[in-house]
């Protein structure tokens, strides 16, 4: 396995829409610029295989790709063993990547909140389920009840349903007050508006119901079958998919280890979106959960910030403002109800991974705690996703982020890589 080692005057983490912004920007204006991301794609999860051409995401990526920025895909940053260095492992060996200014862009991830049966085969994420949908998973003629919280439960509905499923009921866990309130709103974003109004055109039929959420999955090999409840009354769906996950977290387990002060959760960014680390910049949903528009335009700020453009990054405050007010009365609208607190009874796994139940969690009083007496988190996707579930559950902060960040090869973690070549490796968009 070679090591290589690269300077960079901007190293970009993520190649969705912020960072695909971000590494355009700086290089545009004259920067030295290297990009990871751990998929093998750009695009991130909303444009994930999106071709040039067509739309926003083929207008960035053009972009993207007359930029010279170097692309490195299926390559996760896992570590930062020193100032102004970043370990990724790629699949040819570790690249250490020197970088003068540093950009995050490590987007989101869906929000797992643990009832009885969610661990069966068949009960998956929204976004995660059309995201294996739009890599080829056939789920023609499949039943599918997406349930959960958030605008990506209209999204996913909408693509399943073009894939062929039989999409039987959306479950918004919202109620139709806060979610109309929301949508009324929205004429203040005519792309967001238009959108909207698409995806209810093409989910006509199909029933989408606020206030109501899942309690029970059901089946014996896998889910056959989901409770759902409105707080007074519970019904049965059948189903062959369970599509549910509850609105989005933020990928900041990065910005943690490099020291980056955090706020309710998300990473604090000033006007430049640099963040308390200098010369560290964040953009996109680990500054909050906004969506795409709202990550395009702070990885363009964050992207001239770093290439020194600041005068151009200005210009763009307006927009980003408007952005931050839509993030807000997104988040208003989908906030989570306490109901969703006590859907776990003490024999369901609240850490899937190491297998520990709600009950082996009682009379732990902090996350420490709960990994020191249980593993809670300690196990392959290392509290990824019972991390957010026990935050909500019992208010439960992460208290530390070490290295490696996501699970490596022991040669990774082992490998000093020489300092080899310093501009070689080239851009592999294909
Ligand atoms: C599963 C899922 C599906 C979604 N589907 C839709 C949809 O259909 N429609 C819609 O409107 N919105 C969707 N969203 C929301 C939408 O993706 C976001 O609003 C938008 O993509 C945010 O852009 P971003 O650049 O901030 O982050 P992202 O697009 O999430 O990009 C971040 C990238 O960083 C990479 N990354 C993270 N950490 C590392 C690391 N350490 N090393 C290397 N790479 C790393 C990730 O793999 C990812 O590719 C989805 C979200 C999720 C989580």
């Amino acid at each position: 396995m070679a090591n290589q080692r690269l300077q960079s005057d901007v190293v970009v983490v993520g190649a969705g829409p912020a960072g695909i912004a971000a590494a355009c920007m700086a290089a545009e204006n004259g920067r030295k610029v290297a990009m990871v991301d751990n998929s093998p794609w750009l695009g991130g999860q909303i444009w994930r295989g999106a071709h040039s051409g067509r739309g926003p995401a083929g207008h960035w990526i053009d972009r993207l790709q007359k930029s010279g920025v170097s692309v490195f895909s299926s390559a996760t940053a896992f570590a930062a063993p020193a100032s102004h260095v970043l370990l990724v492992e790629t699949p040819d060996g570790v690249l250490e990547l020197d970088w003068k200014k540093l950009i995050l862009a490590t987007g989101a991830r869906e929000r797992f909140l643990p009832f009885p049966g969610w661990t069966l085969p068949g009960v998956v994420g929204p976004g995660g389920l059309y995201a294996m949908v739009k890599s080829g998973w056939p789920v023609a003629g499949k039943q599918v009840v997406v349930a959960g919280d958030g605008p990506l439960l209209l999204a996913a509905a909408d693509g399943l349903r073009q894939a062929g499923a039989r999409v039987s009921l959306v479950a918004e866990q919202a109620d139709w007050g806060q979610v109309m309130r929301f949508g009324m709103g929205l004429w203040r974003y005519p792309g967001k508006l238009l959108q909207g109004v698409g995806v209810k055109a093409r989910l006509l039929g199909v029933p989408y119901r606020c206030g109501c959420w899942p309690v029970k999955a059901e089946g014996t090999a896998r889910v056959e079958s989901v409770t759902l409840t409105n707080g007074s009354r519970s019904w049965s769906e059948d189903c062959d998919y369970l599509a549910c996950g509850f609105h989005l977290v933020p990928n900041v387990e990065l910005p943690c280890l490099l020291g980056c002060d955090m706020a309710n959760g998300f990473v604090r960014v000033d006007e430049f979106q640099l963040t308390s680390v200098p010369e560290v910049f964040c953009a996109g949903e680990p500054t909050g959960i906004g969506g795409a528009d709202c990550a395009l335009v702070e990885g363009q700020v964050a992207g001239l910030a770093a290439a020194r453009a600041e005068d151009q990054a200005r210009i763009l405050f307006g927009q980003r403002a408007a952005w931050h007010r839509f993030r807000a009365s997104l988040n208003q609208a989908f906030a989570l109800r306490p109901e969703l607190r006590h859907l776990a009874t003490p024999d369901t796994f609240v850490c899937r991974c190491e297998d520990v139940r709600y009950a082996d969690l009682k009379g732990c009083e902090s996350l420490r705690a709960a990994r020191l007496h249980t593993r809670c988190g300690m196990g392959s996707c290392q509290g990824r996703t019972c991390g957010a579930a026990v935050q909500f559950l019992f208010g439960w902060e992460t208290d530390s982020v070490r290295p490696p960040l996501f699970p490596v090869r022991l040669a990774s973690l082992a490998d000093k890589s020489p300092p080899l070549d310093k501009h070689t490796l080239q851009t592999d968009n294909s």
